[in-house]
């Protein structure tokens, strides 16, 4: 599958208003706005494109929005078409952090304001806005799971066997995750409670490009073949995310002869894995309500295009039902400081997945007993 355009108008879904108390954009009569979101492939940038498209639709605006089919030469050429359909503002999810600053000094040159979505791209001072989650602390929360359920802090002589997979290198936010997880789980490596048998502790060592399943999985599968086939115990797999935790999952259950339950982190909520969570194959999954950062990019948008100026204030406007803080880390993209929304992400297990994720209304429990 190659590059997608769907292009929505407001006329189109003139019936849904903005929730109540939320203050209605003065400039969103005709202005556009282009969306430009990695791929169709990985489950949660379907979630993101819907839900941006729904809230800028809803608000007055006419919406264009683009998926790149994991391709950064599909993502130039999309944002390239974007800005050609003259849109008022971009938000770009980026496949590669690194790629887009030609693209992206184009825009700034016909003056289109460019809110970096969820990922934050590198060396351009293009970028508005950043809005994300608090990504350091995804992983951080990963950590901290793992140390508490393998209650790592009162090990004694106990020795745990953990084994690491991160992201994709071409996306900054995987560092963050990865560091974030490390930071906690380091100290430990260092006093010996920890052992990786593998031995690959640095995030070069266990990257996945672009975040894919089967790549996870067949890393995986090499890591038990080599290091655990002797009947070694695997005490827990740290996954930085769904799409990976779920080829490392199905590895564990095809080549893993151990018979404890492995702690296996994730991070989304994609369907699979909440399935994978109340069977019991995967421990945990870092929740991060894409609903709501669609809604902070609306408001964030909404704003810039009036011509305010977005900082904290913001966030206590009607309309931010959600955590969030402003511009706490001032990120650095190697460029300019580029002022930044990081919403708040949860942990999410099969004891708290009713109350975190049906209860508040992001997915539906379906009748075969999984969340949809
Ligand atoms: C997102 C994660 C996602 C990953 C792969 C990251 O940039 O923050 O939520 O799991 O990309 O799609």
């Amino acid at each position: 599958d190659g590059s997608t355009t769907t292009t929505t108008s407001a006329e189109s879904q003139a019936d849904s208003s903005k929730a109540e108390g939320d203050t209605a954009p003065t400039e969103a009569k005709g202005s556009k706005i282009g969306i430009s979101m990695p791929t169709k492939s990985l489950e949660r940038w379907n979630r993101d494109g819907s839900y941006l498209e729904k809230e800028f639709t809803k608000a007055g605006y006419e919406v264009s929005l683009t998926y790149s089919d994991n391709k950064i030469d599909q993502q130039v050429k999309d944002i390239e078409g974007l800005i050609a359909d003259k849109v008022n503002l971009l938000v770009v999810a980026a496949i590669d952090g690194e790629s887009l600053a030609q693209v992206l000094a184009e825009a700034k040159s016909q003056n289109i304001p460019v809110i970096a979505y969820d990922r934050l791209i590198m060396n351009t001072d293009a970028i508005s806005y950043y809005v994300s989650f608090d990504n350091y602390t995804v992983g951080k929360l990963q950590g901290e799971f793992v140390a508490e359920k393998l209650d790592l802090a009162n090990a004694g002589d106990k020795k745990f066997n953990i084994e690491f997979t991160g992201g994709d290198p071409a996306d900054n936010n995987a560092t963050f995750f990865f560091n974030g997880a490390m930071d906690v789980i380091k100290p430990y490596i260092e006093s010996g409670t920890v052992v990786v048998p593998s031995g690959q502790t640095t995030f070069e060592q266990v990257g996945t490009a672009q975040w894919d399943t089967a790549k996870a999985l067949s890393r995986f599968q090499n890591i038990l073949g080599s290091y655990y086939s002797d009947g070694t115990q695997l005490d827990a797999a740290l996954c930085s995310n769904d799409s990976t935790a779920l080829g490392v999952t199905q590895a564990i259950q095809s080549d893993y002869a151990g018979t404890n339950e492995v702690v296996i982190t994730g991070q989304d909520g994609d369907e699979a894995n909440l399935a994978n969570i109340i069977d019991g194959k995967q421990t945990m999954t870092v929740y991060k309500a894409v609903a709501n950062e669609a809604i902070a990019t609306l408001d964030l948008g909404a704003a810039i295009l009036n011509n305010e100026k977005p900082d904290a204030s913001l966030i206590e406007k009607a309309g931010w039902s959600f955590d969030c803080t402003y511009d706490t880390s001032s990120y650095d993209n190697g460029s300019a400081v580029i002022p930044s929304y990081l919403l708040v992400p949860v942990t999410v297990t099969k004891d708290n997945i009713q109350k975190e994720l049906v209860d508040t209304g992001y997915y539906t429990m379906g009748s075969d007993g999984y969340p949809h």
